[in-house]
């Protein structure tokens, strides 16, 4: 894993179908195909090797942000372990918390847009999903002071994948950010997060990285009173950017 990051944003889109598994019985073969390809035609959700990241890379990415607390704890571990992230934002939090989003930038994270509101029924009509997506260029521009700056990518509320999404974005100019992963960060505590860790590492273990939803407001673990970026031990330190990290780097 080069940190977290894609090689580049260009090798997302570019990926060459090269996998193969082995399927316990002809059965499940058929019905993991099903699922998949429902999945892949209504969602974001597609397979690593369909969404261009290099074999052994893991992309976490972090979306609904930025959370005016948990975001920076977010970014001070991250800087900590040397890895870039992609933090999907909505332009709502944005204008609230504008100072995390050029910390993003000069620390040099991807950052996509997600929506102004968050709003999923926006995904169905066209204009009502354009100012979603250009309201939320806008509040990432005005918090960086550069006017003509655009996201290239766009993930959208819910991962829903629409006829709608499609033509906004070629209209926009704009990639959909696919997921490969779920990244188990819902209602998590400090009893069970370990095993929730447990289970992301496995799948990208198992298929040798991923994209990996997380959500900025959803670790909560790092509000504890005992934050301290600099000790590993620490509950507020522990997360999964360490621990991919770690397994990132065993592949390198
Ligand atoms: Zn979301």
């Amino acid at each position: 894993m080069r940190a977290s990051r894609p090689r580049s944003t260009e090798s997302l889109i570019n990926g060459r179908y090269s996998h193969s598994f082995l399927a316990h019985s002809w059965l499940e073969f058929y019905a993991v195909q099903f699922a998949q390809n429902l999945r892949a035609r209504w969602t974001i959700w597609q397979r690593v090797q369909d969404v261009g990241i290099g074999r052994g890379e893991i992309l976490l990415s972090f979306d609904d942000g930025p959370h005016p607390t948990v975001t920076a704890r977010l970014l001070d571990v991250l800087q900590k372990e040397d890895v870039r992230g992609a933090f999907c934002v909505c332009g709502e939090p944005v204008r609230t918390a504008p100072d995390l989003v050029r910390r993003m930038a000069s620390e040099g994270h991807l950052i996509a847009n997600h929506g102004d509101h968050h709003q999923p029924l926006a995904l169905f009509s066209e204009e009502a999903l354009r100012k979603e997506i250009q309201n939320c260029d806008l509040a990432i521009a005005t918090a960086l002071g550069i006017a003509a700056f655009h996201t290239d990518f766009y993930r959208p509320a819910c991962g829903l994948w629409t006829s709608i999404v499609r033509r906004v974005l070629v209209q926009l100019n704009k990639r959909v950010l696919p997921v490969t992963h779920f990244g188990w960060d819902t209602n998590v505590n400090r009893h069970t997060y370990r095993n929730w860790i447990a289970i992301t590492q496995d799948a990208a273990r198992r298929d040798r990285g991923g994209i990996f939803v997380l959500h900025d407001a959803r670790l909560r673990f790092w509000l504890e009173s005992g934050y301290d970026p600099n000790d590993q031990e620490s509950s507020a330190y522990r997360g999964w950017v360490p621990d991919a990290a770690a397994l990132g780097r065993s592949w390198q």
